[in-house]
């Protein structure tokens, strides 16, 4: 079966396109994704944008992509310092709660930890070296103050990503902090020269005695771990400016390539209609929603499900009661569709299922399409549940939605493909872990060839025999 190509919408080109991968052989897709500053808790809002890209994550895969995904962890800036400095810790031990709280709160949602998630504070040499090869190019200067700057009139590009006017610029103007606001836009900080509110955080460098900005962390980190050309770089919609903006500058100045291929912005989560904000009081993190009775399964399925990651996505306290509503008919349904399924035949004679999967094949392709996958997947509750009543449905049928499920679960992560083992072929499984424990080799070779002609595989680990579906 030919399979779509993967569209992505691409906020640098304001379009979506197909996903080109720089790899010749069309294999491996980068992707560094801007990971949380590590002061706090996690909100919910942030876990929206983790969640999408953890769906894009799953979805590279399913086109069969291996994907090789970098994400950093910040654990120096203004608010770190900050915040250890009010609880009196070191910083790398405070920072080092939230890495794990941030760590555990993923593993409620269900969402696959990237390979790598290196701490900012581990590669200052790499951001030093950089730095130095832009003071190098005549791209950034150390001044008076004795920070290091970013000269934007450098970089004609500048502000190719959120198509900025810089015909205003005021020439000379110096940003010291991390965020600021596109009327503060100026040559921006790389190196910033200790102050003594920073304590005992500081790094010693060509400029005397410092510690990065924020920016320059994420253009060293994905560079030195992905290469100076990436496929895709993500992050929530507020970081376009002016971290990934500068991030652009940085990147593309030092190397005169082409930093990132796609741009996958994730907009923001609203509770209530409203932005988040600790004033308002609506700003809950996982545990405060674990707190109110529901689980990580149904926060991930409200996070994911209601809107594209391309737009916003309203939080209610009703929409996670539909979650749970939600999930509990797809749990059910997947229990009485598997038993449905016992005794079916090989997996040739399941008809149904190439269908079904190109179906969502289909609405996955389409910039990940979210509304579309559960609409499908509703569609099959609804048609093969009258099926299960009319007494229509048979076994063959039946394994084909299963195996469709758990294929579409592969992307949803919601945890809901119980594979059921028909009790013919557990029976044999049963024979065979006898047959082995009496080192009966040819007759467990015999039981797994009877397994197998079931449509099973069954494979022998160190925690005994698994058995999935050929
Ligand atoms: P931070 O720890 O502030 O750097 O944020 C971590 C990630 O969460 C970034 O990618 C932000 O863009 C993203 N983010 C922050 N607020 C929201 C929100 N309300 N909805 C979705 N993503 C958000
Ligand atoms: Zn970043």
């Amino acid at each position: 079966m030919s399979r779509p190509t993967l569209q992505l919408y691409n906020s640098m080109s304001r379009a979506v396109e197909p996903l080109q991968p720089l790899d010749p052989a069309g294999k491996r897709v980068s992707l560094y994704v801007c990971g949380p500053t590590i002061y706090n808790y996690g909100h919910i809002g942030n876990f929206r944008t983790y969640v999408a890209v953890d769906l894009l994550k799953r979805a590279l895969t399913y086109f069969g992509y291996q994907v090789d995904h970098v994400m950093q962890f910040t654990d120096v800036d203004d608010k770190t310092i900050r915040g250890s400095r009010e609880k009196g810790m070191p910083l790398k031990e405070f920072t080092g709660i939230y890495r794990q709280a941030f760590l555990e709160d993923a593993k409620t949602l269900n969402i696959e930890i990237p390979a790598r998630t290196p701490n900012a504070t581990d590669h200052i040499p790499e951001m030093v070296e950089l730095i130095q090869k832009l003071i190098d190019k005549k791209s950034a200067y150390v001044s008076d103050d004795g920070s290091v700057y970013f000269r934007i009139s450098s970089f004609p590009k500048y502000g190719c990503l959120c198509h900025l006017d810089l015909s205003s610029l005021i020439s000379g103007a110096r940003v010291n902090q991390d965020e600021y606001e596109k009327e503060g836009i100026g040559d921006f900080v790389l190196w910033k020269k200790w102050v003594p509110a920073d304590g005992d955080v500081g790094w010693d460098s060509p400029w005397g005695k410092g510690r990065p900005g924020w920016h320059i962390e994420c253009s060293a980190l994905s560079m030195g771990h992905l290469g100076p050309e990436i496929d895709i770089h993500g992050g929530g919609t507020d970081l376009r400016f002016p971290h990934h903006e500068n991030e652009i500058a940085q990147s593309e100045a030092a190397t005169g390539l082409t930093f990132v291929r796609h741009w996958f912005h994730v907009e923001h989560l609203l509770v209530d209609g409203q932005k988040m904000s600790k004033s308002l009081g609506n700003m809950y993190t996982v545990r405060d929603v674990l707190e109110r009775g529901y689980t990580g399964r149904e926060l991930r399925y409200a996070l994911l499900s209601g809107a594209n990651y391309g737009k916003n996505l309203n939080f209610t306290w009703q929409g996670m009661d539909d979650a749970k509503t939600a999930l509990a008919r797809i749990d059910e349904w997947r229990k009485r569709i598997g038993e449905a399924a016992i005794g079916a035949p090989a997996l040739e004679e399941v008809t149904n299922a190439s269908e079904q999967i190109k179906s969502i094949d289909e609405a996955l392709s389409r910039d990940l399409n979210i509304n579309d996958l559960l609409g499908i997947l509703f569609t099959w509750i609804r048609v093969s549940n009258k099926a299960l009543d009319e007494k229509s449905l048979s076994a063959a049928q039946a394994a084909g939605y299963c195996l469709a499920y758990d294929s579409l679960d592969t992307i949803l992560g919601l945890g809901s493909a119980i594979i059921t083992i028909p009790a013919e072929v557990q029976s044999l499984a049963d024979q065979r872990a006898e047959a082995r424990k009496s080192k009966n080799f040819p007759q467990s070779d015999e039981l797994r060839k009877a397994i197998e002609a079931l449509g099973w595989k069954v494979k022998d680990t160190a925690k005994g025999q698994e058995l999935s579906r050929a």
